[in-house]
């Protein structure tokens, strides 16, 4: 259980985040709630304190540096320690081709998905070195192991993320940090802003959760680095 632990979830408001602070919260872990639209947040911090679990909302967007600086100081002051960090918020977009995407899309994607966890990292590690244990997950995607048509721009993000998480949990498991990336193929949430085809055929944002709750709660020598995830059947 996660008594008196501090969880920060990034794109918490909705999808695979909400879905894991659900978790983490209900595994007795005070989850901090992040996204940039503060009513999201609102809704879900009021859903969790009206069953007796504890939640904090911050709103940021996580592209800018000094909004996750100002988190993690938020965190600091207020708790003096975080144990768990989810990189999960990130942007979906699909078509057109590389050669028709525009360098500011390009830019905005890069930003959330593999700027943000950067920023993310580099704001909390320190705090979780001084206190000599941490568990950082990112959500990455399969689209950052196979090559995804129209999504090169969305895979290059996501093989980023995961060329991160593995050379980082390197650097942050000598003071005792576990780094971990989980890689799920298509989700059941609105991802991209699309109402997903064959909804209920695709992992569901829990199956997501039940593997970070699996993660953060293994014993202390141990250390699952990646978890690639399908749906029993192909949808
Ligand atoms: P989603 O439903 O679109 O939710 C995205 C979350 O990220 C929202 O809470 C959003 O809140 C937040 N967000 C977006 N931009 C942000 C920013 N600049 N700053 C802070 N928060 C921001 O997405 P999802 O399907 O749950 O996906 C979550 C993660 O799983 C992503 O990293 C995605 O790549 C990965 N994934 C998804 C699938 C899938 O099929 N759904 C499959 C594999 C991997 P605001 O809009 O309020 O900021």
């Amino acid at each position: 259980m996660l008594q008196n632990q501090i969880a920060v979830v990034t794109g918490a408001s909705r999808g695979i985040g909400r879905a894991i602070a659900r978790r983490l919260a209900s595994l007795g872990a005070h989850v901090v709630l992040c996204a940039r639209h503060r009513q999201d947040l609102d809704r879900l911090a009021e859903e969790l304190h009206s069953t007796g679990q504890k939640a904090t909302v911050f709103p940021l967007d996580l592209t800018q540096a000094t909004q996750v600086d100002a988190l993690a100081q938020a965190v600091r002051e207020q708790f003096q320690r975080c144990d768990i960090v989810v990189n999960n918020a990130g942007l979906g977009q699909l078509g057109p081709p590389l050669h028709q995407t525009s360098p500011q899309d390009w830019d905005r994607l890069m930003a959330v998905n593999l700027r943000g966890p950067f920023l993310m990292i580099r704001a909390f590690a320190p705090l979780m070195i001084e206190r000599g244990s941490g568990h950082i997950i990112n959500i990455s995607s399969l689209a950052g192991h196979n090559p995804l048509k129209n999504g090169a721009a969305y895979a290059a993000s996501k093989w980023g993320l995961n060329g991160l998480t593995y050379s980082v949990a390197e650097e942050l498991r000598d003071h005792g940090i576990r780094v971990s990336v989980i890689a799920p193929g298509s989700v059941n949430t609105e991802f991209g802003g699309k109402t997903p085809a064959n909804a209920g055929a695709r992992l569901q944002p829990g199956d997501i959760a039940d593997v970070v709750a699996l993660l953060v709660q293994q014993r202390r020598q141990s250390f699952v680095s990646e978890v690639l995830m399908r749906p029993a059947r192909k949808p």
